[in-house]
């Protein structure tokens, strides 16, 4: 009877209440309506972090994404008005575990111990690119769902873990497909240009981004042909592919990269399908 009063009396208190399910390395498209106007500059706090949202009237939504090394089964995110103020709104999301495939490595010390100034290098571009990952346009920028870069075979898929001479681990937290040198790379979607340059491990490498802090990265390139700032519409070739980098053989090494957290690009895809599928129906209910 206690149960079941204190059930009914969460109900009155979070009239908005939802729920949804997300694996670690996944995202997850949202799209929620409260009864009341969602202004902009609104977000979805979950558990002290972030995530913004695109909204018009009583609508919202955007993308989550789990860190492919989060850990924990569950929490909520609140929805916040830009001054933090809160509406009357509960998310709440069960992260369910995934089986992530491993491989064992031996290979000679020297390949997985970096030297002292490679080391700082690497420490320096990663403190670079969390930074491009904080920042971000307003809005989201595409108006469709995001496309594969190239219809080749993956030759490495997302999440793959290695455990090089038994103690060094690593995680592949892109896709990589199968490319000779010099073939054109396409955008995977509208967005802009923040980053055009030489990286140690991707090699030459052009960041887009598409807004709510979603971004694209594509690595390994010979050439690239987009200028920091430029607006790149879906297709745009970024660059040619190529093996900069640390790599053995020519291959595009494609990210995702959103809130921070490196997800499986596969997933960015299909839920963008669902993201403009919906707005086709509401356009559809519009017009009849
Ligand atoms: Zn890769």
């Amino acid at each position: 009877m206690l149960k079941f009063l204190f059930l009914f009396s969460s109900i009155l208190v979070f009239p908005n209440s939802r729920s949804l399910e997300i694996h670690p390395g996944f995202v997850k498209f949202f799209q929620y309506s409260i009864d009341e106007e969602v202004e902009m500059g609104s977000y979805l706090m979950c558990d002290g972090s972030a995530v913004f949202v695109s909204s018009s009237k009583n609508e919202f939504w955007g993308y989550l994404a789990e860190s492919y090394f989060s850990e924990r089964k569950m929490f909520s995110c609140s929805l916040l008005k830009e001054n933090g103020q809160k509406y009357n709104f509960t998310l709440n999301a069960t992260v369910k575990p995934y089986n992530y495939k491993s491989e064992k490595l031996t290979v000679k010390p020297k390949r997985v111990k970096l030297s002292k100034s490679d080391q700082k290098v690497v420490n320096t571009q990663k403190q670079i690119l969390e930074d491009i990952y904080q920042t971000s346009e307003g809005e989201f920028i595409f108006s469709s769902a995001f496309k594969r870069p190239l219809n080749t075979k993956v030759t490495s898929s997302y999440g793959k873990k290695r455990v090089f001479n038994k103690h060094h681990k690593t995680q592949h937290l892109g896709i990589d497909f199968r490319t000779g040198f010099g073939k054109k790379i396409p955008v995977s979607n509208k967005g802009r240009v923040v980053f055009a340059a030489d990286l140690f491990y991707s090699g030459k490498t052009v960041i887009v981004d598409h807004g709510n802090r979603v971004f694209t990265l594509y690595g390994h390139l010979k050439r690239t042909f987009v200028d920091e700032g430029q607006l790149v519409d879906q297709g745009h070739i970024v660059g040619l592919s190529g093996a900069t980098g640390r790599v053995t053989a020519p291959h595009l090494h494609w990210g995702v990269i959103i809130n921070g957290h490196q997800v499986n690009g596969f997933s960015l895809i299909k839920e963008s399908e669902k993201h403009f599928q919906n707005i086709k129906n509401i356009n559809e209910l519009s017009r009849n």
